[in-house]
């Protein structure tokens, strides 16, 4: 495993690879790695000749100071993960490394209503900064490959319109959700709650599922009331939302016709941590 700091050593062994006509998988993160991390390194390894993992805390995606200021720094833990997993090449470059890397001002993406709903609406500017890591990584990289974890269901969607948009040849496969076996869906901001906390969180994962066993002749209203009200009664504080919508194009839907496929997400704050999670399923007759 070699951990790359700088842009121009990382490019140069990728060239070399790219030129014995090896494959390359990427996986971008933000550290405080977890299971859910090792999963995309684990579907990347079986289909690659070679991992890239970068490890970047982008503040550009990050729009509460706070949130930024606390994320887990769990460095040395990372490496040892990561060699375990058998991971090839680490990207860990610092703030001016990717700083420096282009001269141009950060472009303007336009990502549609994509942007204007969910993480989009509660955490302006969010999916922009995303968009200008992951653009400049991608091209430092060029990788076959992208791996993305339906955990971000929202910037799966995003990332797909991003490299389409800007003519990126990558592939990206999206990895289902790795969960505790209580269900809570695995995110390095667990790291932050309390034991009484993170047994509370596994309410997300309930009332996801009871809605989806329920989803049958059911007023999507009272559902997604009920949802909310479990929610506060097990701990949360605060519910940004809890939504139904079209997986493809992330309109949110009051109703849904027999065998629709939909997705379901929440967005909800415990012990002041923001937490976010989704389900897939097909809808049955729905009246709003
Ligand atoms: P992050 O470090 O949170 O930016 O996440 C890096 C990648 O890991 C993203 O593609 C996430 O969607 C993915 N990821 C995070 N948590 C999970 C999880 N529980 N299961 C699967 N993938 C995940």
């Amino acid at each position: 495993m070699i951990v790359f700091q700088t842009i121009s050593l990382l490019k140069e062994k990728l060239l070399a690879l790219r030129f014995a006509g090896k494959k390359i998988g990427f996986v971008p993160t933000m550290g405080a790695l977890h299971e859910g991390h090792l999963s995309l390194i684990a579907a990347s390894k079986k289909q690659n000749d070679f991992t890239v993992c970068s490890i970047f805390i982008n503040k550009a995606q990050f729009n509460n100071e706070e949130d930024f200021i606390k994320y887990p720094v769990t460095k040395e833990q990372d490496i040892l993960q990561l060699a375990m997993a058998g991971t090839e090449i680490i990207f860990m470059p610092s703030p001016e490394e990717m700083q420096r890397y282009t001269s141009y001002e950060p472009l303007q993406y336009d990502l549609q209503n994509i942007e204007n709903v969910l993480e989009g609406k509660y955490r302006p500017g969010h999916f922009q900064g995303v968009c200008q890591v992951v653009e400049k990584l991608l091209h430092i990289i060029m990788p076959d490959t992208l791996y993305l974890g339906q955990k971000d269901f929202q910037q799966c969607l995003v990332l797909d319109m991003l490299v389409r948009q800007m003519n990126i040849p990558v592939q990206i496969q999206v990895c289902p959700i790795a969960r505790t076996p209580d269900g809570l869906a695995m995110s390095s901001r667990n790291m932050r709650l309390s034991e009484d906390g993170r047994k509370k969180a596994t309410t997300i994962f309930k009332v996801l599922t009871e809605i989806k066993t329920n989803l049958t002749d059911t007023n999507w209203a009272a559902c997604q009331q009920k949802a909310r009200q479990q929610l506060l009664d097990n701990g949360f504080e605060k519910v940004d939302y809890i939504e139904m919508c079209d997986p493809h194009t992330l309109e949110i839907l009051t109703y849904a016709p027999a065998g629709k496929e939909v997705v379901l997400l929440v967005a909800a704050f415990i012990e002041n941590i923001r937490l976010i999670d989704n389900m897939k399923t097909s809808a049955s007759i729905l009246t709003n």
